[in-house]
């Protein structure tokens, strides 16, 4: 029997809505749901993908326990539970609770139960070794909140803006809006939508992106040079005079301090040294500020993963809060919650709260924010000598034997543990090295609704349920990925807590979890199960309410750290890059397909037809100069290890960069190139340009000699 079903896509935050075809209790096909209010049809390769991923030879099937020669054999489910909950209580008790820890991924992200069922065993256990993808990602956005407050109204929607300004940020292709300060959904069709309207579109990019493609005006740096191109043009705007003076005035602290720290930041110095062509900053500040009156600047993962990057973004951020780019009182509140309890939104600021100073510190020195530990540090928190030290880890929808920095280290650092788990639905790096692996349900075959992305800046009053669509293949033994924190809790006689505490003597169904979670919302979930394709819920706009009386606090954009780091970015903008003390040949940068998303989507056969392996894409310049063709292997060398990588060459690149996509390759002393792809990761230094506060290491422009791997 054939059947249609409306559901929506759970890879990644833009929650496209599908239509899946299902036969035989299989779903052997989808396609955007055009009664989508939300994104009107659209799903990229990975989504259209979906049945693929979903019965595809890498799936796992059954849990999994490790033997003592490294090789797995199956377990079934209490067993599992048994097995690990016996191996739990001595590492505590031995330890302390801090020794225990999770990672939690991006794979968990649109899954609204397992993510904080996952967090909250964490909590009852009394650790507060907490590390998420974000301290790995964009954590320089958490920083600048950190040190700069944050206006509680937020920033001026894209609706109705004239100008946007996005850098090292590609929503075309990654299909996010957020890291760009834009709309949590469809971010092409609202791109091009706001364009028609008569947004003028500024992007800096080292690379001319599909993004770049629909700029009115394009940067083309060097990368590693945001921070100095962002003061550079805070310094241009400050000298006129285009900021918004009344509303500093009112709102912001530091404002002659930044001032006359950026004011060491010429233009045309700043240009000489990012490569861009002469008058483009003049150019671009005056689009954004002086002709400019509404629309944000965003920074993604260009800023945020490369030299200087939490001055980077705070200086993206600055740019914001000093032109006025925020909401009013009186003004329509872009965030009308379906799913989730309505609140007041003020236009006050909630004040800088530096956490990292007060709050809990790891071994390594470094404190936390947002209640959660600094990523690129867990390494080093296992492999520490000193007491508390990680003994236990726990893989939520992540995959960090391949996502975390310095690969070889990161792997010898999972290696190192007593106690390794994860839960997931492939054959990951990272389950081949996990003492027990959960073999958990695909998101076809567990119900979710979209409560997370309304938190993510969804300007509509959007809301979607989606059942369980089929059941697991009958030779399965597989769990949602709730029910393992859940089972371990009931060992463990712990009660855990998901808007309110659970009975953990009979066990809830997801859909009960699923009514509990939305408990406070605005429109009942029943209501919204009516609409399969989900609705945009006749929701007036609340306004903008004044600040509280009383409240007097300012957005702080120079504190001395701050400050600090401007003169340091000044001082090393003639910097030379190197590697092994020779001047480096190229600068390697992130890149996105739209066919991978981390590591996920690598296996699919589209993705391997057109990319057998993730190349390192080089402009015909570049190319010509190494006397390399499409097809050949180069060889990737940075500061501490190297890799081969098959090279195509691509015109958008800018000469002097290598840009390559992560999230490939194997375990270190597994990978085939020819196979499995690189691992960027193992570029990654540990010990040079990392930041303080969150310990973020330099992820993208980083030095590398690029040689022929005759
Ligand atoms: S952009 Fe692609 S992967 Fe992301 S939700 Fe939409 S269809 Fe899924």
């Amino acid at each position: 029997m054939t059947t249609e079903t409306r559901t929506f896509c759970r890879i990644c935050q833009g929650m496209c809505g599908l239509v899946a075809t299902i036969e035989d209790g299989r779903v052997v096909k989808v396609r955007g749901d055009k009664d989508n209010p939300l994104t009107r049809g659209f799903a990229c390769s990975k989504g259209l993908a979906s049945p693929e991923f979903h019965y595809g030879p890498k799936r796992l099937l059954r849990h999994q326990r490790r033997r003592s020669d490294g090789t797995h054999e199956p377990i079934c489910f209490d067993d599992a539970i048994d097995l690990v909950a016996d191996r739990l209580r001595p590492i505590v008790a031995r330890h302390g609770p801090r020794a225990v820890a999770a990672y939690v991924g991006t794979q968990a992200t649109c899954n609204v139960i397992y993510r904080p069922l996952a967090i909250d065993f964490l909590r009852v256990l009394g650790s507060p070794s907490l590390f998420t993808s974000m301290t790995i990602d964009q954590s320089a956005k958490w920083v600048t909140i950190g040190r700069m407050g944050s206006w509680l109204a937020g920033r001026q929607p894209l609706k109705g803006a004239d100008v946007w300004l996005l850098s090292g940020v590609n929503p075309m292709v990654s299909m996010s809006g957020w890291s760009g300060n834009l709309p949590a959904y469809d971010p092409v069709k609202q791109i091009k939508e706001a364009r028609r309207a008569g947004l003028k579109l500024i992007v800096i990019d080292p690379v001319r992106t599909q993004t770049a493609e629909n700029a009115d005006l394009f940067l083309q740096p060097l990368p590693g040079h945001d921070a100095a191109i962002f003061a550079a043009l805070l310094n241009i705007i400050l000298r006129e005079g285009w900021h918004d003076a009344p509303f500093c005035a009112a709102h912001v602290a530091g404002l002659d301090d930044l001032a006359r720290a950026v004011a060491a930041f010429d233009p045309a110095l700043v240009e000489a040294r990012a490569g861009i062509r002469s008058g483009q900053l003049l150019h671009a500040a005056t689009m954004f500020a002086r002709d400019g009156r509404r629309g944000c600047a965003g920074g993604g993962t260009g800023p945020n993963m490369a030299d200087h990057s939490n001055l980077a973004e705070h200086l993206i951020e600055t740019l914001n809060v000093v032109c006025g780019r925020v909401l009013r009182a009186g003004e329509p509140a872009p965030r009308r919650p379906v799913l989730n309890p309505d609140r007041p939104v003020r236009a006050e600021v909630r004040p800088a709260r530096r956490e990292w100073e007060t709050g809990h510190r790891g071994l390594t020195g470094y404190g936390t924010m947002f209640g959660q530990m600094m990523t690129a540090t867990l390494a080093d928190e296992i492999l520490s000598d000193a007491p508390g030290a990680i003994r236990a880890l726990f893989c939520v929808g992540a995959n960090p034997a391949n996502a975390l920095p310095d690969q070889r280290h990161a792997v010898a650092a999972l290696g190192a543990l007593d106690l390794l788990v994860t839960s997931d639905v492939v054959w990951s790096e990272t389950a081949r090295l996990a003492d027990v692996v959960f073999a958990v349900k695909q998101p076809f075959e567990r119900p979710d609704h979209t409560q997370f992305l309304e938190t993510l800046g969804l300007e509509l009053p959007f809301a979607q349920y989606t059942p369980a669509l089929v059941e697991p293949p009958a030779d399965a033994d597989v769990v949602d990925d709730w029910l393992v924190y859940y089972a371990l809790a009931q060992r463990l006689g712990v009660t855990l807590d998901l808007a309110g505490p659970l009975d953990m003597q009979v066990t809830p169904t997801s859909d009960a979890l699923l009514d509990r979670l939305a408990g406070g919302s605005t429109v009942p979930l029943s209501v919204v199960k009516e609409h399969p394709s989900g609705a945009v819920f006749d929701r007036p706009a609340p306004l903008v309410q004044p600040a509280r009386d009383g409240r007097r606090d300012r957005l702080t954009i120079a504190p001395p750290d701050v400050i600090d780091e401007v003169h340091r970015c000044r001082a090393d903008i003639a910097a030379p890059r190197t590697v092994g003390g020779r001047p480096a040949t190229h600068l390697l940068v992130a890149r996105r397909e739209r066919e991978t998303m981390n590591s996920f989507g690598r296996d699919l056969a589209g993705t391997r037809k057109r990319f057998p392996r993730n190349p390192a894409w080089i402009g015909p310049a570049d190319a010509g100069s190494l006397g390399v063709a499409g097809g050949d292997l180069v060889r990737v060398i940075a500061e501490h290890d190297a890799i081969i990588a098959e090279v195509r060459i691509d015109a958008a690149v800018r000469p002097g960069v290598v840009s390559m996509s992560h999230g490939w390759g194997n375990l270190p002393d597994a990978t085939d190139p020819l196979v499995d792809g690189a691992s960027t990761s193992r570029l990654v230094a540990r010990d040079r340009a990392v930041q303080a506060i969150n310990a973020m290491p330099r992820l993208s422009a980083i030095p590398i000699r690029l040689e022929r791997a005759d």
